[in-house]
């Protein structure tokens, strides 16, 4: 694997149609996952690894985030990447850059009410990323369901012709969606933190045993979170437009542990209510 630190040093090394993983390092099982999915056809895998100051708001964690480019480097190379793009801040934002992407309303609802401009700074840094790379298809977690509907959303807008892939979220034992930030969770709070996905399991248990009212799922849902200082618990339809008791939905839930902001999400299928880990299929845009 080729660790690249300049967007020249990445273009010499692309050698075929490329399957990009966009993270900001710190990478773990989930992250590894998404490289093994951009693998499995046989494209050029590029991960980049950039922690990206614009997507933070005032007081989050941009300075603390933790930074890790060797342990990265073996986790990329582990699960298949053929590069590993590693930019300087002044590669991504040189002294005149000036573009901000708007993603819309969507941007401002669920985390981005609670998150003002963390959208718009995620679609910004992904579209250059895009440019800078040149990507076929470009691979996003479901985990971050909402970030991956804003990007399917913006390469649509944008006639991007990459193809956004969703993947699935990878878990600890006690069902806690993998994430970076779990390593600010002390021993105490990481065993409360399961209470995120107990409380999706428990609303999608009454979904699968037939309940379809919205309040009643929510609070099942709410009951489970003790201890978890609750941001939203919501239900909507699968592309986060209100919520449609016949149709694909998804339940997302967002809250705080001590000072660790965690988010998880689960995806109900009227026509599959047992499978209620259901997965929101590939879409691809041209
Ligand atoms: P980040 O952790 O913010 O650097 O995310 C980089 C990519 O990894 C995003 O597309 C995330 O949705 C994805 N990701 C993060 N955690 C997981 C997980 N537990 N399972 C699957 N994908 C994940």
């Amino acid at each position: 694997m080729i660790i690249a630190r300049s967007a020249t040093e990445l273009r010499a090394a692309i050698n075929g149609p490329v399957s990009f993983v966009p993270t900001m390092g710190a990478l773990h099982a989930g992250h590894a996952s998404l490289i093994r999915l951009a693998a499995a056809d046989g494209s050029c895998v590029v991960v980049s690894d950039f922690v990206n100051p614009s997507q933070f708001g005032e007081g989050e964690d941009f300075e603390s985030y933790p930074r890790d480019l060797d342990g990265d480097a073996a986790i990329a190379e582990q699960a298949g990447a053929q590069i590993l793009y590693a930019p300087s801040m002044a590669e991504i934002y040189p002294p005149d850059f000036a573009t901000t992407i708007d993603p819309g309303p969507l941007a401002h609802e669920l985390c981005g009410a609670l998150r003002p401009g963390h959208f718009a700074g995620v679609a910004t840094v992904v579209v250059r990323l895009f440019g800078l790379v040149g990507p076929r298809r470009a691979i996003f977690g479901r985990k971050d369901y909402q970030q991956l509907a804003i990007l399917q959303l913006v390469a649509k807008d944008l006639a991007l012709g990459i193809e956004i892939v969703g993947a699935p979220t990878i878990r600890d034992a006690d069902g806690l969606a993998l994430s970076s930030r779990n390593a600010y969770l002390s021993a105490a709070e990481r065993v409360q933190a399961a209470a995120l996905p107990v409380a999706l399991q428990r609303a999608a248990a009454a979904y699968a045993n037939g309940e379809r009212d919205a309040a009643i799922l929510a609070a099942i849902g709410r009951n489970a979170l003790d201890g978890v200082e609750l941001e939203y618990l919501e239900l909507r339809s699968a592309e986060l437009a209100p919520y449609d008791p016949e149709h694909l939905a998804v339940l997302l839930v967002a809250g705080h542990l001590g000072a660790t902001r965690l988010i998880d999400n689960i995806v109900l299928d009227p026509t599959a209510p047992e499978h209620a880990v259901a997965q929101l299929s590939t879409k691809e845009y041209a």
